[in-house]
């Protein structure tokens, strides 16, 4: 019988591991790296396999780094170097996030050295840019809906609708199967297709980041709400700034846009794209038409471009990016990071917030401590880079952006194919305890809750 072994991603939503083992063989099935709290991030120094062997292979869901950021380490530190399946799109997207993620590594360690701010001496990054490219020349691109051979029997990818390239991922050994959720993404947003359903299993590894909670839109369509925001601060001759993930949120906010300005709702202001990964992103969308919507192939068609707002301009450089700072005019300025907690967010911030014209719109979740949650809690003065910021201009939050399922979401997708038992992962322990329970209301089915480093029999 073959067996799970939880290895991260279980009472927290970053870190995801999923070894499985059968046949003789075994398959790690994401390789995320953990995020957060400190004593979380920790974790990722610690030797994840301990005395087992390291897995044949690896496979990815999605580029999402809580779900592939440790593979650079597991490389560069433990000399991993098997195959690493994932879809085209992932392994594109990849391109672009662990080169990024791995700047950041060093760029912490080399700012811990110079302020002796670290616990360790030297402190040392996680792995640097040479591994996160070692771990690139692994990857090997796999079709959806394709059975393929791995070591431990077979697995299959389908469409999860999160984020471009984003899969859940069937594995079968030894007559048994097993699905991965990975992120389920939402139906009826722009530009991805919609969550396939699972196929039949023995057992879900569901995640259960929105248990307990609904994404609050009822009867709010999202692109009114942008729309009446653009109009208000144009109408005052402000600038608005758009605090947003590189990889997904940003592609949504230019759909929306461009179609606010083809449907003549808004004005056509020049939108400036201030962020190098989410212009790469960006380019990755527009290349993979394999994961496009039907309305998307059908601008596309037409000889539209669905993600280029008529005035849309890339700042590439830090020169380009200061050079806004001079705007007198309405615009909207789209860059990272999304919680304003670094990239060249920060620097918008501190020209913009103390003039009542201009805007600051959030279009995604802000976690405790970041500047944004400050800003959407309402403070009227933030320190930004040892500097005392007064507030005045306006500061929204159009919360309803999400690239995740909520509760009703995922129980509708868990209901077009009953498994047998749900082990539920990647979720805040009270996330989890309450989506098991609405699914032990809505579904008869046996539910699991795993700790980090339980092993199940599957
Ligand atoms: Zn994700």
């Amino acid at each position: 019988m073959p067996t799970i072994t939880f290895l991260g991603g279980t009472d927290t939503v970053t870190g995801s591991k999923f070894l499985v083992e059968g046949s003789g063989a075994s398959v790690l099935v994401d390789c995320g790296m953990f995020q957060g709290a400190r004593a979380v991030k920790d974790l990722n120094w610690g030797d994840p396999f301990g005395d087992r062997d390291l897995p044949d292979e690896v496979l990815l869901t999605h580029a999402h780094i809580d779900h592939t950021g440790y593979l650079p380490r597991l490389v560069g530190t433990y000399g991993y170097s098997g195959p690493v399946r994932c879809t085209s799109a992932t392994a594109d997207l990849l391109g672009v996030m662990l080169p990024d993620s791995a700047k950041l590594q060093e760029e912490t360690a080399a700012y811990a050295n110079k302020t002796k701010y670290s616990r360790h001496d030297p402190a040392l990054p996680l792995y640097t840019g040479e591994d996160a490219q070692a771990a690139l020349q692994l990857l090997r691109p796999v079709d959806y809906h394709e059975w393929i051979d791995v070591p431990c029997g077979r697995a299959r990818f389908s469409f999860a609708g999160h984020i471009l390239g984003s899969a859940h991922i069937a594995v079968e050994s030894e007559g048994r199967r097993m699905v991965f959720s990975g992120d389920v993404g939402r139906w009826d947003v722009p530009v991805l297709k919609d969550p396939e359903p699972p196929v039949s299993a023995d057992l879900l590894v569901l995640e259960s980041t929105y248990g307990g909670r609904l994404h609050s839109e009822a009867g709010v369509d999202l692109s009114d709400v942008l729309a009446e925001a653009v109009n208000r601060v144009a109408g005052r001759g402000g600038v608005m700034v758009i605090p947003a993930f590189s990889v997904g949120r940003t592609q949504e906010i230019l759909y929306r846009l461009r179609e606010l300005e083809d449907a003549a709702r808004i004005a056509i202001l020049p939108v400036f794209l201030d962020s190098p990964m989410a212009i790469d992103a960006t380019e990755v969308y527009r290349r993979h038409h394999e994961e496009h919507d039907l309305e998307v192939r059908a601008l596309v068609d037409a000889g539209t471009s669905p993600l280029r707002p008529a005035r849309l301009e890339y700042s590439h450089t830090v020169e380009d990016s200061k050079r806004l700072n001079g705007l007198r005019e309405p615009a909207i300025i789209v860059s990272a990071s999304g919680m304003a907690t670094g990239g060249r967010v920060p620097h918008h911030l501190k020209r913009r917030l103390p003039y009542p014209e201009h805007m600051v719109c959030f279009v995604g979740y802000q976690a405790e401590g970041t500047l944004g949650r400050m800003l959407v809690d309402g403070a009227d003065r933030v320190r930004i880079h040892g500097e005392e910021i007064d507030v005045r201009a306006e500061v929204i939050r159009l919360e309803a952006f999400s690239a995740h399922a909520d509760e009703a979401e995922l129980l509708r997708w868990v209901g077009e194919a009953l498994p047998e038992r749900i082990a539920l992962v990647h979720g805040e322990q009270e996330a989890r305890e309450a989506l098991a329970s609405a699914l032990g209301d809505a579904y008869d089915c046996e539910i699991l809750l795993p700790g980090r480093g339980d092993v199940l029999d599957v």
